[in-house]
């Protein structure tokens, strides 16, 4: 078996390296490396997604019918490791990887022709509206209530935890449009514009204080907001259905590339640091814990070749999804508890202002400022798009069959 890349393939990936050279400039590097959960400005974000939609590349994963650039496995690939290894800006979801599949699929030929450009070339940023009070995992509770007067719905309730809903310009929103049977069968998918009247969105100010550009979850209310029938996916009351095709994208994602760049600057660190007269790097109990890391990465990586290979020509990944998201976001969580361990008392120091933009320099390396603020930050990752205990109970059902 010949597992080297072709010519073609080595020349797609100087492709992607030169891309990276051009585009990833230094503004946004320098926000990168100062925040603490992948989120920067807003106009730095759209100029990365700009940039790449320029270039064809903004929605790897979308169907060429769609616009998407028709990678081959081959090319996916690498674009991912590329892009992974040269940490550049991770794609807001809500709208590429979230939205758009289930406008693919369920949409109008009206509702496609009006929402994909626009999410593609990142004109308009998406915000998902799930969770409420009281409706998380057992997310079928949901109350937000849409009356169907016509013409038009009328929406009132509030949804909650959602990401970056200031920034955005429309919400999906999950609706309670029937109380009668089974709470599935009574809950519409909805798009809503977030300059609608009656809309508020008030920002949850979390344990790290969240000030902008990092400021993440919000509530967002709904005091009798419009919005017309057509702004409707799909079948009133099949809501359900989309809204779990949709999650199937939200956690059926390629962690590897990414967990192999965080093992990178694990090694990078811990090359760095002074521990009994050498290095931390060559201490035979911390590399026995990189590489057990490693080697759980590696099967990680198998398993997600395994299934993205199989999507090759298009479908989408069921529920092996929740497979992916706890593997993956265990492995997350393991790797910044590593680098914790590397940076040492490097991470005690968490000074707020150093991570926006200060004349103060630096307590220790300049990496390691990051550091504990990232840890603190990834343990949502075993939470949100549905609690890992959650994703167990779906692979028990739904994979296993038990
Ligand atoms: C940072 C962050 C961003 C988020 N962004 C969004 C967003 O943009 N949009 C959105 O709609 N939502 C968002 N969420 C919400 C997220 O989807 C929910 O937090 C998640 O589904 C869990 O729901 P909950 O918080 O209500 O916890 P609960 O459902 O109350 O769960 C509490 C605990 O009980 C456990 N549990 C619950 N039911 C079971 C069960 N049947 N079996 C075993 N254990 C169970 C859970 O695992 C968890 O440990 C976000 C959450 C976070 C933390």
């Amino acid at each position: 078996m010949d597992l080297s890349f072709s010519p073609e393939d080595e020349a797609f990936r100087k492709e992607v390296k030169d891309f990276i050279a051009e585009h990833y400039t230094d503004d946004i590097r320098d926000q990168v490396s100062r925040s603490k959960n992948g989120y920067i400005d807003k106009h730095l974000h759209v100029k990365w997604q700009k940039s790449l939609a320029k270039k064809g590349w903004a929605t790897p994963n979308w169907p060429v019918e769609h616009g998407g650039p028709g990678f081959t496995a081959t090319q996916k690939y690498i674009f991912d490791v590329e892009m992974s290894g040269a940490h550049v800006p991770h794609t807001v979801p809500f709208g590429i990887t979230m939205v758009a599949p289930v406008i693919m699929k369920f949409g109008t030929e009206e509702q496609k022709k009006k929402f994909l450009p626009d999410i593609q070339e990142t004109n308009v940023w998406w915000c998902q509206g799930y969770s409420e009070p009281g409706s998380g995992s057992d997310l079928a509770s949901l109350q937000m209530k849409a009356e169907n007067k016509g013409d038009h719905y009328v929406l009132n309730g509030s949804k909650i935890w959602t990401s970056v809903a200031q920034h955005a310009d429309w919400i999906f929103c999950l609706v309670r449009t029937s109380n009668e049977g089974k709470r599935q069968e009574g809950i519409s998918f909805v798009l809503v514009p977030m300059d609608s009247p009656g809309v508020k969105v008030e920002p949850i100010v979390c344990l790290d204080g969240s000030p902008a550009p990092h400021q993440e979850v919000n509530q967002v209310f709904f005091d009798d907001v419009k919005i017309p029938i057509e702004n409707r996916i799909g079948e009133e009351n099949k809501g359900w259905t989309y809204a779990k095709y949709l999650l199937e994208f939200e956690r059926g994602n390629a962690y590897s590339p990414g967990l192999y760049h965080s093992l990178q600057n694990i090694r990078k660190i811990a090359a760095d640091t002074d521990i009994d007269g050498g290095k931390l790097i060559d201490q035979p109990e911390f590399k026995a814990k990189v590489s057990d890391i490693e080697n759980q990465v590696r099967a990680m990586e198998f398993t997600e070749l395994r299934i993205f290979s199989a999507l090759s020509t298009g479908g989408n990944v069921g529920p092996e999804s929740s497979l992916l998201k706890c593997r993956g976001t265990e492995l997350q969580q393991a790797c910044t508890e590593l680098a914790l361990e590397a940076v040492g008392s490097y991470a005690q120091p968490y000074v707020e202002d150093t991570l926006i933009q200060s004349n103060e320099p630096d307590v220790g390396p300049s990496y390691a400022k990051v550091i504990a603020p990232y840890y603190f930050s990834v343990r949502k990752t075993s939470i949100f798009a549905g609690s890992n205990e959650v994703q167990r109970n779906i692979m028990a059902k739904a994979v296993l069959g038990l």
